[in-house]
């Protein structure tokens, strides 16, 4: 069976910067069948929940107040990648929008809610060993 890597927070784990989870019905009971796995490769990088929210900045990563979290969140997204290696894991499921779990679209780095095109690193770090992702949204129609 393959293995799905999905983000922690559309299981319903509590892992977002603002304490918050996003729970999508059809990602917990995945999980719950053991067809797949929930990771969050911000809480890997070592980072409190709550904590700051930020955006890509170009190759930084950086809150609104403009702290430079990029080395948290590439240390996280290397040991999310090495565990969904270690899985056998061939397709993800990430929550959208995010400077990490981000497909498609992410927030353009001013704070000002505007979507540009783009990867979260965790995203792009997947992609680039051939593993498919797909957002939440993109998921719906499997259930059907
Ligand atoms: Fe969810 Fe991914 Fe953000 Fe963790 S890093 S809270 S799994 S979107």
């Amino acid at each position: 069976m393959t293995v799905i890597v999905v983000s922690a927070c559309l299981a319903g784990v509590e892992c977002r910067y603002d304490g918050q989870a996003f729970p999508v019905s059809l990602v917990i009971q995945m999980v719950k069948k053991g067809q797949a796995i929930p990771l969050c490769p911000e809480i890997l990088g070592n980072l409190p929940v709550p904590r700051l929210s930020v955006e890509q900045c170009g190759s930084k990563i950086v809150s609104r107040e403009g702290h430079d979290v990029t080395v948290n969140y590439v240390t996280g997204a290397k040991i999310a990648l090495h565990i969904a290696k270690l899985v056998g894991c061939k397709k993800a499921i990430l929550k959208s929008k995010s400077p990490t779990c981000g497909c498609g679209m992410i927030y353009d780095g001013t704070f000002s809610g505007k979507l540009i095109e783009g990867e979260g690193i965790f995203t792009k770090m997947l992609r680039q060993e051939n593993i498919e992702v797909y957002t939440e949204d993109e998921i719906q129609e499997w259930g059907k």
